[in-house]
């Protein structure tokens, strides 16, 4: 069945099809901030950071004129970094109404928003659906080859089972060319696992985050369990309050690899900030988004317990297999 926007749906299990509907429910709830709130947020340098991480991923594998699709895109808060990739084309994908209805007023430009701005220069196409339960290779069948596919903060949700893990990356890889690139940045399942053996109950976190794990996927019974469905509640101040699941890397790397995709690259965000911050243009990056300041003035960087969260999260690169076509 297809709806007007061009996204399409079918039947699922019951209790899979209610989480999906608490996330998309969740971000749709979530109204744009203004500058003013956005600046308050205990999180504003978690948020910044966040964004240089994609900032950085975005610079180094988009190329000018790229197709790219971008897998939950939200709000289209990475529309102004596509936009100095001077990409070509663009394709954003979500569950939530509300967010992408505001990625809409946001891409046309007369949002109340603080990003006022010129019109991006790509054409851009925007639909709202399951982007882990629709075969997408048919919905966007005159879109398709893209260059490069982005799902930043999005792809474990599509872990709650194997059918919607599977077809998460099915449709990445048939909507990638050859060669194409898939970058990703989702929860780190090492840091959260670690993190859940040395709390004393079920529960870890700081002044910023928690998570909760249910009893039925306490650290014990990991081991037996499938590796899709490990649900926790992952609560973030001023951001999300959400049922996530797992992504055991190991796991993700051998689907990928089924789906025709080679690991180019994992690394958690602590170590991909060393990592990029040892180049001058990702350095100067970082000082004009202000996530990391000199920390001489109050406020002016990262809490500890920013920082902390931002160890659950690590950033993917995979490459589709294949040659690009020559011509
Ligand atoms: N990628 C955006 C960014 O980095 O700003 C948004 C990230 S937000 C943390 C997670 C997004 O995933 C939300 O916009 C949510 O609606 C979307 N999402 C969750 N499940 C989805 C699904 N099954 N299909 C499409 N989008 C989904």
């Amino acid at each position: 069945r297809h709806d007007p926007q061009g996204g399409a749906h079918f039947l699922e299990d019951e209790s899979t099809k209610n989480f999906a509907r608490k996330v998309a429910d969740h971000y749709s709830a979530r109204s744009n901030q203004t500058l003013e709130e956005r600046e308050a947020s205990p999180i504003i340098h978690l948020k910044k950071l966040n964004n240089w991480i994609k900032s950085v991923l975005i610079q180094l594998y988009a190329r000018r004129g790229d197709a790219v699709l971008d897998l939950a895109c939200g709000k289209g808060g990475d529309l102004i970094k596509w936009d100095k990739a001077k990409i070509g084309y663009y394709v954003g994908i979500d569950i939530a109404e509300g967010s992408i209805k505001d990625c809409r007023t946001r891409y046309n430009g007369d949002a109340d928003h603080h990003q006022r701005r010129k019109k991006f220069t790509f054409p851009a196409r925007l639909i709202c659906g399951d982007c882990y339960e629709v075969r997408l290779d048919k919905v966007l069948a005159d879109d398709a080859p893209f260059d490069i596919c982005s799902c930043q903060f999005a792809l474990h949700y599509s872990w709650s089972t194997e059918a919607r893990a599977r077809q998460a990356l099915a449709n990445v890889s048939a909507l990638l060319r050859p060669g194409g690139i898939f970058i990703g940045t989702m929860p780190d399942a090492n840091v959260i696992v670690k993190k859940l053996k040395e709390a004393e109950g079920l529960t870890f976190g700081n002044s910023v985050y928690w998570v909760r794990f249910d009893e039925e996927f306490s650290e014990k019974k990991f081991k037996s369990s499938s590796p899709f469905g490990i649900k926790y509640t992952f609560h973030l101040e001023d951001a999300v309050d959400c049922p996530e699941w797992i992504v055991p890397f190991q796991v993700f790397k051998s689907l990928a690899e089924e789906y025709d995709f080679e690991l180019v690259f994992a690394k958690n965000s602590h170590e991909f900030v060393h990592e990029y911050m040892k180049k001058p243009e990702f350095v100067e990056l970082m000082r004009r988004l202000g996530a990391l300041g000199d920390g001489n003035q109050d406020h002016s960087t990262l809490s500890a317990d920013e920082w902390e969260a931002a160890y659950l999260y690590m950033s993917f690169v995979l490459r589709k297999r294949g040659q690009p076509d020559k011509s």
